[in-house]
């Protein structure tokens, strides 16, 4: 059996929850106490280059906030502030909640600021390296 990997079985929260619930869940809530995490508010400060204009670090175009979402019909944020090395490498997937909090709370030297079309290319990439590896995983058992 390799450590880490959730087993499915419901262990957390009264028998309800798999520690992969369990897990999404904590590091949710790690995720919104990011937003008072001055390195990340700073990111944002930096990438304003102008009345309501943000520089996207990775397609380097100037970029409104929010945009409207056609399919969805409503405004959604169209600025991210991203870890350029990920919180958890998904090649190799979740390890320690040290390496969690450390991830998730990084210096400026490891965030950038994404407009939504690249944030959601590089959430893509990432979560194809993490369903290869979850595969991979599956076949050597
Ligand atoms: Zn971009």
């Amino acid at each position: 059996m390799s450590r880490g990997r959730p087993s499915g079985e419901k262990t957390r929260c009264g028998g309800l929850w798999t520690e992969a619930r369990f897990r999404s869940f904590v590091k949710g809530n790690l995720r919104s106490a990011t937003r008072k995490w001055q390195p990340i508010q700073q990111c944002k400060k930096n990438a304003h280059v102008g009345r309501g204009i943000y520089m996207c670090n990775g397609c380097k175009q100037e970029v409104p906030p929010t945009i409207v979402d056609e399919d969805k019909r409503k405004r959604v944020t169209n600025i991210f502030v991203d870890h350029i090395k990920p919180i958890v490498d998904p090649e190799v997937g979740f390890t320690t909640w040290d390496e969690v909090i450390e991830g998730m709370f990084c210096e400026s030297d490891n965030l950038q600021l994404l407009c939504k079309k690249c944030h959601d290319i590089k959430c893509e990439e990432e979560k194809a390296l993490a369903t290869k590896r979850r595969k991979g995983s599956i076949d050597e058992e």
